[in-house]
């Protein structure tokens, strides 16, 4: 594994993980769904088992946990964590150890169970990971919680990188403002739109990475006029502080990247929220469904009718529900019929693959 030189701009170490450019799909069963023209990015496919958004981000953290000489990488999620098992497989990958702090709803009965080999976490154990259980009140906590772990590992000697939640920080968030210059690219190469920047570019949002790397990327390459970030989790205010605070981190890494300017859904006045050369982004968290990586029945059905009718399939904790998401704001007519839109698919298959019950009755 080589460690390349970024983009001029920030020159970080970087490893290069992911098999791109991912491609650019156009299917016209999805428009018919959505309602609006489509095109898919398939970040589901930027590698094997450790695909989806999250390596985007790896490239540049795990090259920032070599170049500061740690040989344990820890990191915290869902149990069901996208992000902690590909974080696991690229540590195997890179020769460095992983501890992954999972939250579950009850730690020590967890703890008295034998682990349940499914999805992520059966990924996670063959990339050899340490899996600590974690009770949803030290996951409120989790910023304590990862330097607590680190410094136990310093105490043994052991140094440690702690990779935030998601991966989600500036130097992570860049590997979403790559994905753009990516798409910039495959643009001029007429491999996705018209030409045009797209109207929008959407995606699901878990904890604000991809947000502000997309978002900044997008308006800093003319991909697209504006990002939606379809919220899986918390709400649309604790995301515009959380991306406000990682796009200043990015910018730091980066000073010609724009600002971001938040923007209400389906208001598109010039002007309305000031600087014209911001990066706009709408924070939509009316599709979040019943709770974090639960869907409501219309949003299983919906899952099922995508796959059905095109093959491609969205997972229920991010992908699903943010296509929901983006159908029912063509439906509102906060996205026009005629916009073009990018949607980012960022992966989430081994999380689908650990719900086959509750997909039963949607599947009929
Ligand atoms: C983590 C994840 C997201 C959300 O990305 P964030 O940068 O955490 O907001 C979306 N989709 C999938 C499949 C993910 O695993």
């Amino acid at each position: 594994m080589s460690a390349r030189s970024a983009a001029p701009e920030a020159s970080l170490p970087r490893l290069f993980l992911v098999h791109g450019p991912t491609p650019i799909l156009r299917l016209s069963a999805l428009d018919e769904i959505i309602g609006t023209s489509v095109w898919v990015k398939r970040d589901d496919a930027t590698s094997g088992a450790e695909s989806g958004n999250k390596i985007r981000k790896l490239e540049f953290l795990l090259a920032d946990a070599q170049a500061r000489g740690a040989r344990v990488v820890i990191t915290c999620g869902g149990l069901q964590s996208n992000h902690a098992r590909a974080t696991a497989l690229m540590c195997a990958r890179v020769g460095l150890r992983s501890i992954l702090l999972l939250r579950v709803p009850d730690p020590e009965r967890a703890r008295a169970a034998p682990l349940e080999l499914g999805g992520n976490v059966l990924l996670d154990r063959l990339a050899g990971a340490e899996i600590r259980f974690v009770s949803p009140a030290e996951y409120r906590e989790r910023g304590a919680m990862l330097e607590q772990a680190r410094a136990d590992s310093e105490h043994r000697g052991v140094r440690a990188y702690i990779v935030p939640e998601g991966g989600s920080n500036g130097l992570g968030s860049l590997g979403y403002v790559e994905a753009m210059r990516e798409v910039a690219e495959q643009m001029r190469l007429g491999l996705a739109g018209d030409g045009r920047p797209f109207d929008v570019v959407a995606h699901a949002c878990g904890s604000g990475g991809t947000a502000a790397g997309v978002a900044l990327g997008a308006a800093h390459f003319g991909v697209a006029h504006e990002t939606w970030a379809f919220a899986v989790c918390d709400d649309s205010a604790y995301f515009t502080r959380t991306i406000g605070r990682i796009a200043v981190e990015a910018r730091g890494f980066m000073p010609s990247l724009p600002e971001l300017a938040f923007a209400e859904p389906g208001r598109r006045e010039a002007g309305a929220f000031g600087n014209a050369a911001a990066a706009r982004l709408v924070v939509d968290d009316r599709a979040k469904g019943p709770a974090y990586g639960t869907m409501s029945d219309e949003q299983k059905r919906f899952l099922v009718r995508v796959s059905r009718a095109t093959g491609l399939v969205v997972d229920p904790v991010y992908t699903g529900k943010a296509l929901f998401g983006l159908a029912k704001a063509v439906e509102r007519g906060e996205i026009a019929r005629d916009a073009q839109v990018l949607f980012l698919h960022t992966g989430g298959l081994p999380g689908l693959l650990a719900q086959g019950e509750e997909l039963r009755e949607a599947l009929g």
